[in-house]
């Protein structure tokens, strides 16, 4: 496999702006990263830049959770449904980095009606979801007004590593992936743009010629192409918070799904490898940077999740993150909007609101599309965009880290490859250590906390 580091991003910085691309894509998020990897499969030269490292923004926020959304067919969406677990049961076959999941689903007062879950539950398995069990009673291992539950199956991942595995299959297919160089403007060319990006590690401005632009910019897209119609009225913003408690604070070996007793909302509790991540809340906001965990909202979720073990409330999380998402539409509410995606295209850009996790290789199959014929070059397989990087399923390679997914930071790799942040936190100082030690051992250089020769 291909060197993909600290120093081949020196070599395609040079590159990017002495050649011409078919496609920028801006933005390496899930959604960015799976249309780089789609278009590079697709004969499309392409490259990727983003502000940041690969899947540092919504993708590595989520929920972690490869799912069809029971909730989502619950409000009649049997479509987006039935299309999210076509996703789920693809990942699962073709990703280590996603695998099953137990779910029990509570039934009592408060919690959701047994015969309306039951029926939902049948209808998920029909169209995917796989055969739930029978109504189990409540034998005491949830409190008094639980009835019961069903259990279900649905998937988990690491979203971060999920967005690496695909900006490393881009690049093996040809991609440029730039992490750390920012978007900052375009003119535009006869036949296309001319984009104006800046290195964040040094400064330096570099210009890149493309026949299309694509906005994967998450949820910064708003405003960030000049003339782009993204009428802020339909593009709506929706935080969320998780908190992160060490696994003993839940000892059960699987996911519940639950109503908050505060106002209902649907909520979860997941044990991850050696924690338990709870959440989350869905408000509207309207600054893509509102990126802080406030006291409201963190009382919310410890108040809520209390309901399924009174250990949230004693004992302290060890992390916590919040997230934004895009989300179409108007409503008075975000858990009343769609998850499902919107391409809005104009003759020299693309630009995707929304977009799950689950549901990025749909998206990134209709972008590729899209640009192919705008650009006139063959046909798009629908077999793309596949992972040509197997990836290292809950893996603790640093090596690997720096040399093939170009992790250029501590916490590129402590958060978004070796996952240590958010699956097992406690251990973030003996990681950092071990990272320093190999980083001495190589000679490797750090300057304002980038990797240098
Ligand atoms: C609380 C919460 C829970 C969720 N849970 C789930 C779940 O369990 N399962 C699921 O399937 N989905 C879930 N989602 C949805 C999912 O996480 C998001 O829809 C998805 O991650 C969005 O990916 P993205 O690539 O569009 O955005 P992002 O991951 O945010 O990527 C956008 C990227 O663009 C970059 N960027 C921005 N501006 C510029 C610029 N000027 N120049 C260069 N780069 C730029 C950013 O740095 C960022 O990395 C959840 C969302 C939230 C908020």
């Amino acid at each position: 496999m291909k060197e993909f580091s600290y120093l081949t991003r020196t070599e395609d910085l040079n590159k990017a702006s002495t050649s011409d691309f078919d496609a920028l894509v801006i933005g390496g998020g899930i959604i960015g990263s799976g249309v780089a990897n789609a278009l590079s499969q697709s004969g499309i030269s392409v490259i990727l830049v983003d502000k940041g490292d690969y899947g540092s923004g919504t993708s590595s926020k989520s929920s972690k959770l490869i799912h069809g959304g029971l909730r989502y067919l619950a409000q009649g969406r049997i479509k987006l449904t039935r299309n999210l677990l076509k996703e789920r049961n693809y990942l699962l076959e073709h990703s280590d980095v996603v695998r099953k999941e137990r779910f029990d689903i509570l039934v009592g007062k408060g919690q959701f009606r047994r015969f309306s879950i039951r029926g939902g539950l049948i209808l998920y398995g029909l169209l995917g979801g796989g055969k739930p069990s029978r109504f189990i009673k409540n034998q005491g291992e949830y409190p008094g007004d639980v009835e019961g539950y069903f259990s279900y199956t649905d998937c988990v991942t690491d979203d971060a590593y999920l967005t690496v595995m695909n900006i490393v299959s881009a690049h093996e297919n040809g991609a440029i992936c730039l992490n750390y160089v920012s978007f900052q403007n375009m003119e535009r060319l006869t036949g296309g743009v001319r984009a104006h990006l800046v290195d964040v590690i040094t400064g330096a401005k570099l210009y890149v010629n493309a026949k299309v632009i694509i906005n994967c910019a998450g949820a910064w897209i708003r405003g960030l192409l000049p003339g782009n119609a993204i009428n802020p009225e339909t593009t709506r913003l929706s935080k969320g918070i998780h908190l992160i408690y060490p696994r003993s604070a839940f000892p059960k070996g699987h996911s519940v799904a639950f109503r908050s007793p505060i106002d209902g909302r649907q909520m979860f509790v997941i044990p991850r490898e050696k924690v338990t991540i709870v959440g989350t809340t869905d408000t509207f906001t309207n600054t893509p940077d509102d990126l802080d965990v406030s006291g409201e909202e963190r009382s919310y979720v410890i108040r809520s999740c209390s309901f399924v073990s009174d250990s949230f409330d004693k004992v302290l999380p060890i992390a916590e993150y919040a997230g934004i998402r895009t989300l179409y539409g108007a409503g008075s509410s975000p858990g009343k909007l769609s998850r499902d995606f919107k391409v809005i295209a104009d003759d020299i850009s693309v630009t995707v609101v929304g977009g799950k996790v689950t549901d990025y290789r749909r998206v990134a199959f209709r972008v590729a599309k899209l640009v192919s014929s705008r650009i006139h070059v063959g046909r798009v397989s629908p077999e793309v965009p596949r992972l040509d990087y197997p990836g290292l399923p809950w893996h603790n390679d640093i090596e690997s880290a720096i040399n093939h997914e170009c992790a250029i930071t501590l916490n590129d790799i402590l958060q978004r490859r070796l996952g240590t942040y958010y699956f097992d936190p406690e251990r973030i100082e003996e990681v950092s250590n071990q990272i320093h030690e190999f980083l001495e051992e190589k000679n490797i250089k750090m300057e304002n906390g980038f990797f240098i020769s």
